[in-house]
């Protein structure tokens, strides 16, 4: 009998024994094609020996120092390569164990700059509904997932959550993208007239939506509009590229796209493709400054902050995906895919959208294709679709989400930025065996 407490307990899960390129296997010698990357995190694929060695070298050399007393060559290296590589003022890398750590830390160091600053009224967050930024209780409160935050409800913080950047649901008939993209980023205004801007901090978002909507790019002009309303009111953007930053999208951080520089920026899962738990969080140098010129000290840590060894894998998977060339090939391979999703299911009469960029992509799923109806929840479609394609040795991330009662179920592909043409028939032809099986 397992010992585990596992994520799911009616299911218990087999066991994974080895991974090599894009596949996964497990104990009984099963294969499967790994289509999302566990959740977007195994960007350049299973069993990378640069990394390894990387991994290894720096146990030999360091494994741990508590950066209560150390900073270390890998965690200063990996700064210096986020900062030349990052967009806008990012001046600082905070080095943190995974997503939630890293919006944690966003959170605190907002609040702190403004009391340091002398503005202390200002706490409140303004995020998203249908975001996901973590699952520790700031990052959970950020988020505005109902069913991840349904029975936590006591434990979470007020914040305010504004309706997303959400063309396929909330455009409306006749009005233009642009429109609607100045439209949508204006209900940030809104809501900070309604709590009163000097109560807020700032406003937290995804630049392209990942686990709780399946790849939902923003409107052309969305982030530049809400760029502008943030330094109106004073406000810190937040930017949460946990799931699409790290060259996921086809540049190396997601806003870049956007044409937009947060103040803070929250990176994980890529950064470390699954060698080792990291995530980090960027922020400015005005915010630093703050913090210099003032206290001196940031009221925030964990034990493995900057921890050596995941600073190592860190270096060494950015250094991979620069030397590569890894993020043209995310472009190339996305096209590609996109290509290959919208000839398999463009036409599939449950599918009401297909979208995403770069190897970061969706399909929305719905009862009827011109009314737009989601499925009914009973009929459980993203469970269905996470164990059928699982059957079909095909690993990917189905999810429901609500706005408000309206539902949506989709499935998130999220693959490694190694997939060859043939693995991307494979992915196609394994997702098309799910879908006729779970819908
Ligand atoms: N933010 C986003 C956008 C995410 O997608 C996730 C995880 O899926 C998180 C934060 C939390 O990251 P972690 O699971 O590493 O704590």
């Amino acid at each position: 009998m397992s010992h585990v407490f596992p994520r799911h307990t009616k299911q218990l899960p087999p066991v994974a024994v080895r991974g090599e390129g894009c596949y996964l296997f497990d104990s009984t010698g099963k294969q499967y094609l790994d289509a999302s990357g566990g959740a977007a995190v195994s960007c350049l694929g299973h069993g990378d020996q640069t990394i390894i060695d990387a991994v290894k070298a720096q146990l030999d050399s360091l494994a741990y120092a508590h950066t209560g007393f150390f900073t270390s060559e890998p965690a200063e290296t990996l700064a210096d390569m986020l900062i030349a590589n990052a967009p806008g003022e990012l001046d600082r890398v905070y080095l943190v164990s995974g997503g939630s750590e890293a919006m944690e830390a966003a959170l605190k160091l907002a609040r702190q700059y403004f009391v340091e600053k002398g503005e202390p009224e200002r706490g409140r967050l303004i995020a998203r509904k249908q975001s996901y930024h973590g699952n520790t209780m700031g990052a959970l409160s950020a988020g505005g997932n109902e069913w991840r935050r349904a029975q936590f409800g006591p434990l979470l913080i007020d914040m305010s959550h504004i309706d997303p950047c959400y063309e396929y649901r909330l455009r409306a008939p006749g009005e233009s993208l642009e429109d609607y993209g100045i439209r949508a980023a204006n209900l940030l205004e809104e809501e900070l007239l309604r709590v009163g801007p000097e109560t807020v901090m700032a406003f937290a978002a995804e630049p392209v939506v990942g686990a709780t909507s399946g790849a939902v790019t923003a409107a052309p002009g969305y982030f530049k509009r809400i760029r502008d309303i943030c330094d109106k009111y004073g406000i810190l953007l937040i930017l949460d590229e946990v799931m699409c930053g790290m060259g996921r999208t086809g540049s190396l951080f997601a806003c870049e796209q956007d044409g937009v520089a947060p103040d803070i920026l929250c990176i994980a899962k890529g950064l470390g493709a699954g060698y080792q738990p990291i995530g980090a969080m960027l922020c400015s140098r005005q915010i630093y400054e703050m913090i210099e010129d003032g206290s001196g000290f940031f009221q925030h840590g964990h034990t493995y902050l900057g921890h050596p060894t995941a600073a190592a894998a860190g270096v060494a998977v950015v250094g991979a995906m620069l030397e590569r060339d890894l993020i043209p090939r995310v472009r190339m391979q996305g096209d590609k895919l996109m290509a290959a999703l919208d000839a398999r299911f463009g036409q599939h009469p449950n599918v009401g959208d297909i979208r995403g960029r770069g190897l970061f992509q969706g399909i929305e799923f719905v009862a009827d294709r011109d009314a737009k109806t989601p499925f009914d929840p009973a009929r459980k479609v993203a469970a269905r679709l996470k164990s059928a394609a699982f059957k079909a040795g095909l690993i990917c991330y189905p999810m429901s989400g609500t706005i408000d009662g309206r539902r949506g179920d989709h499935v998130l592909l999220a693959p490694p930025f190694i997939t060859s043409d043939d693995q991307i028939g494979e992915l196609v032809d394994k997702l098309s065996i799910a879908v006729e099986a779970a819908l």
